[in-house]
């Protein structure tokens, strides 16, 4: 078996859901440190909680060129644990009870190859830093507190997108996370309902007026989830509402989120309740320049390889989101992913093969 799909097998069994990535970290330094990797860990973790910090592999070059930055997530979804991987046909899967952790582990095995040969056939690379970081999933919050003094490159390359290989990914949303709690006030539903303020007829009337799902092509909005109710005999007393505003445009973003605070606070005050509203931003857009050196070398070594190359877009977050708002220049690779976080989640063989021949060339380059 291919080194690549064997190490590919191993990783997906060491148990890495966010916030546990603790023995995948180790192996992983285990392997980078045989390759002549110096690697330290942050202390990104402290800020939400976690087993270990983002992980941060150097290896100096021999060429004048400035450093390049290779990264991937090591945490996975849920559910994430005891992973048996089968191989059926060329194409990885889980048993079904589990996501197989592909994402991302695909990208860290594929980066790991890359560079494995590089060493072995002895190439000239330029200084190369791999960041694995934590905690990606459901927050990018590994990211977002990376301890960018152990990092000296300015750019790189991400792979962790399920879009297919030669996808280059320039432009992603932020996304601004929206709680609202509107108060009535609980009556009996049956003897005198009229003393009552209902927070169900509160966001009934809200959600009538709200702008939601497709704003603009830059621009969505979403209510995920709402809960509150005693019971079928009293008026709802409180009801919480989640929900999302993304953006590739941070104005319009927040302008979505001032609308929808609108339309709870005038619903709230046609029935005489009140809103609690809070917003918070997730993680900020990204966007770079198709043209940047970065992304017309990266089509390059694609091309090189017989694959056609675009840039694009996705509406999900990633580590790009956070890197790129820290004045770093990031693009997130497509790797072929299928059906990530779901028990269905599989991957072609040929792409993780692919992916990591790609590593090779890119760093080379
Ligand atoms: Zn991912
Ligand atoms: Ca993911």
């Amino acid at each position: 078996m291919e080194r690549i799909v064997e190490r590919f097998l191993h990783f997906v069994q060491i148990d890495s859901e966010s916030g546990e990535e603790k023995d995948f970290a180790l192996h992983l330094k285990t392997i980078l440190e045989s390759l002549g990797f110096d690697v330290k860990f942050d202390q990104a973790h402290e800020a939400f909680g976690g087993t270990i910090g983002n992980l941060i592999a150097t290896k100096k070059g021999h060429t004048s060129k400035k450093p390049i930055l290779l990264s991937a997530h090591m945490d996975t979804v849920k559910p994430g644990k005891n992973i048996k991987p089968i191989i059926k046909e060329g194409m990885i899967y889980s048993e079904g009870e589990t996501i197989l952790g592909g994402d991302d582990k695909a990208g860290i095995a594929a980066i790991i190859e890359g560079v494995n040969q590089i060493i072995e056939e002895d190439l000239d690379h330029p200084d190369l830093e791999l960041v694995f970081t934590v905690c990606e999933e459901g927050g990018i919050n590994g990211g977002k507190h990376l301890d960018l003094n152990l990092i000296k490159a300015t750019e790189g390359i991400i792979l962790d997108s399920s879009k297919l290989p030669g996808e280059i990914i320039v432009q992603s949303p932020g996304q601004t996370r929206i709680e609202v709690t509107i108060h009535g006030k609980s009556a009996h539903a049956g003897v005198s309902p009229e003393s009552g303020i209902s927070a169900a007829q509160i966001f009934a009337e809200a959600v009538h007026h709200m702008k939601l799902l497709r704003i603009d092509e830059e621009t969505t909005a979403n209510i995920g989830m709402i809960s509150g109710g005693k019971g079928t005999n009293v008026v709802m007393e409180e009801l919480k509402v989640l929900g999302e505003v993304r953006s590739l445009n941070l104005d319009k973003m927040n302008e979505q989120v001032k609308h929808m605070a609108f339309c709870f606070e005038k619903a709230a005050e046609k029935f005489g309740g009140q809103v609690t509203f809070n917003s918070e931003l997730k993680y900020p857009a990204f966007n770079v320049d198709p043209l940047h050196e970065l992304v017309i070398n990266t089509k390059k070594v694609f091309e090189e390889m017989g694959i056609s190359a675009t840039t694009t877009f996705t509406g999900g977050g990633s580590d790009a989101n956070a890197l790129n708002a820290r004045n770093m220049t990031m693009i997130n690779l497509g790797i072929g992913e299928k059906k990530a976080h779901t028990t269905e989640e599989h991957y072609a063989v040929s792409d993780l093969i692919l992916m990591s021949d790609f590593v090779k060339r890119w760093i080379i380059k």
